[in-house]
């Protein structure tokens, strides 16, 4: 038994890539491959739309929220968030809680004003800082739910709820983890690859009233707005892995959604940080709490 412990790119349900790979050789008995599909064709199509309509489903999304399926990697949603949201002089908010937050901060200051209301950088990211203020001037307030590198995760949402701005989230290692009401975020992003399928694909989902908001002119690859109104068809978008993305989602619609893969997910956490915690030659890191 091989076992992987990846944060992504991670573990895949046996279903998924065994679909996957079958549409590799012949997709839904079209005598094509799924890599030689054109995105235009309506068997493509239904795939984005799929997607696009079970993400909205397992994450319980009201009319303001958009998915999109994007190129680039949560590390493009680090500036393409701020160059969206944030105007030159805006003041946006940001958490620095480890290695993807820190990221995040230095791509935003490139596009308008950084206040950084919390951080734990100086005891080495052990711990989450709960005790800070939001500017209500600020245009958002960033968080990274999951601190992938350093182990950290947000157990309690509802400051983030209540931060009286609006809310913008890295979701990369923990997004369809775990019971979040994904409605008070304004926008949340999550590179797939590590729990919504394969490298290559960027799930990005964004209260549509947020946007249309800043003076600059955007790349049209960059605006929201264009890849909304094309339904994540602005360009020729990655057609394997958002495929892979949605046989994921529907693996997780068949074994109960979020609610039930959060019931599995703590069982296996308990199992692992307990099993680190019985064994003298490991030592947890990060506060117990975090
Ligand atoms: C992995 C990760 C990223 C970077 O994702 P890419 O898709 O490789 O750009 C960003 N944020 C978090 C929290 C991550 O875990």
């Amino acid at each position: 038994v091989i076992h992987n412990f990846n944060a992504g790119p991670s573990i895949l349900p046996r279903e998924v890539f065994e679909e996957a790979s079958q549409a590799v050789l012949n997709f839904n008995n079209t005598g094509l491959s799924i890599l030689e599909l054109g995105h235009r064709t309506k068997t493509f199509q239904a795939v984005m739309d799929e997607a696009i309509a079970l993400m909205k489903e397992l994450m319980h999304l009201d009319g303001d929220h958009e998915v999109m399926f994007l190129h680039g990697g949560a590390s493009t949603q680090f500036f393409q968030v701020p160059m969206n949201l944030l105007n030159d002089n805006d003041l946006s908010a940001y958490t620095d809680t480890g290695v993807w937050a820190t990221k995040a901060i230095k791509e935003a200051k490139m596009f308008g004003h950084v206040e950084i209301v919390a951080s734990s950088k100086d005891k080495n990211y052990t711990f989450l800082p709960k005790d800070f203020t939001v500017p209500k001037t600020a245009r958002y307030l960033h968080i990274t739910t999951n601190n992938t590198i350093y182990g950290t995760q947000w157990q309690d949402l509802d400051p983030f709820y209540n931060a009286g701005v609006p809310v913008v989230a890295d979701m990369s290692s923990d997004i369809l983890s775990r019971k979040v009401d994904f409605n008070k975020f304004d926008l949340i992003y999550a590179g797939a690859q590590k729990n919504a399928g394969a490298a290559g694909v960027t799930i990005v989902i964004v209260n549509k009233n947020q946007l249309g908001k800043v003076q600059r002119q955007i790349p049209a690859m960059l605006d929201y707005r264009n890849h909304i109104a094309n339904g994540s068809m602005l360009n020729t978008p990655p057609v394997f892995a958002t495929y892979v993305s949605l046989l994921t989602l529907r693996w997780l619609k068949n074994a109960g959604g979020v609610h039930e893969i959060e019931k599995i997910n703590n069982r296996k956490a308990a199992l692992l940080y307990q099993t680190i915690d019985s064994l003298p030659v490991f030592r947890g890191t990060v506060a117990r709490e975090d």
